[in-house]
């Protein structure tokens, strides 16, 4: 399908948010986490909302033209998710994503028709975004929607998910704690949030190896998607009451027992976002309700130590 022929509003589209909250009830621990099953979403990531909200804000502001190619760089779920925006609204779409990221990202991605340009994973997002940058001084077509930088990213989460956490939760949130990779879900959720509850206390989690938010060297890790060894644009100077930091075992065991004991099959850095989730909950007591999300599905870990068992 071409830009010029496809729907302003593809049925796709219908199936983006609006993500059921539930409650884990951790019996072991005697403490209950409210997990938002972002895995839902079409192309089985929180990712989604962010992808179509950056495109249709570019077609609202005349910056794509149907032969237009959108670039960006992802560690994959963003990747897969403007695929699949580009593959209902008919425009090209290349992702600029690092060489150790999962080979279920990219064909993904190749199924929904996007290109695929890997870089070395040794400098992090950075490497990727000059990438980007590189090629889109060679190629006019080419349209990047930042997700790094663009306030979209955490307006989104704002306007969309955190609005919806406070609709089924009547309001009463008493902490989120969420991974950061853009820092869109993490800042936004906690701006939505703080809006309705001001005393709600927000939390960045990060790899326990990589644990840059609070001053350390990053090193390799294993929840994918999140720290990829640079502070985002978007978490600097956010608004956070404290860092959770979760060492990959933890949340790779923690992924592990969402599928055993619960039935989710979900990512590691949902795996991640629920050891910290409970582990807040442990300290600010039983009545505390703590919030946090279930970022992606465990079918895109297959290659990973996620499955390794
Ligand atoms: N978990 C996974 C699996 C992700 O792919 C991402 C996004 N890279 C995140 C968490 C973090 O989301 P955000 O970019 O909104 O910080």
């Amino acid at each position: 399908m071409s830009a010029s022929s496809a729907p302003a509003h593809p049925p796709v589209f219908d199936l983006i948010g609006h993500t059921p909250l539930m409650p884990l009830r951790f019996a072991a621990e005697g403490l209950t986490v409210w997990a938002k099953a972002e895995f839902l979403n079409p192309s089985g990531s929180i990712k989604d909302r962010l992808a179509r909200c950056l495109i249709e804000d570019a077609e609202a502001r005349g910056l794509l033209r149907p032969d237009s190619i959108i670039l960006e760089c992802s560690s994959g779920n963003t990747g897969i998710s403007l695929a699949m925006v580009g593959a209902a609204k008919g425009y090209q779409v290349h992702i600029a994503m690092s060489d150790t990221a999962s080979i279920e990202r990219r064909h993904l991605m190749h199924q929904l028709g996007a290109e695929v340009h890997l870089f070395k994973a040794t400098k992090g997002y950075a490497t990727g975004i000059n990438l980007t940058l590189e090629l889109a001084a060679r190629e006019p077509r080419y349209f990047l929607p930042r997700q790094f930088e663009n306030p979209i990213n955490a307006r989104d989460h704002e306007e969309g998910t955190a609005v919806e956490i406070l609709e089924q939760t009547g309001g009463r949130v008493d902490a989120f704690v969420a991974g950061y990779g853009t820092g869109g879900t993490l800042v936004g959720c906690g701006r939505g949030l703080r809006r309705q509850c001001p005393n709600v206390r927000v939390f960045a989690m990060e790899p326990a190896e990589a644990a840059m938010l609070s001053g350390e060297c990053p090193c390799c890790h294993l929840i994918e998607g999140i720290a990829g060894g640079y502070v985002p644009p978007l978490l600097v100077g956010a608004n956070l009451d404290g860092i959770v930091k979760i060492a990959s075992g933890e949340a790779v065991s923690m992924a592990r027992r969402l599928s055993r004991e619960f039935g989710l099959l979900v990512g590691t850095s949902s795996g991640g976002n629920v050891a910290a989730a409970l582990r807040l909950a442990r300290e600010l007591g039983p009545d505390a309700r703590v919030v946090t999300v279930l970022c992606d599905r465990a079918e895109r870990y297959y290659s990973t130590p996620l499955f390794d068992h």
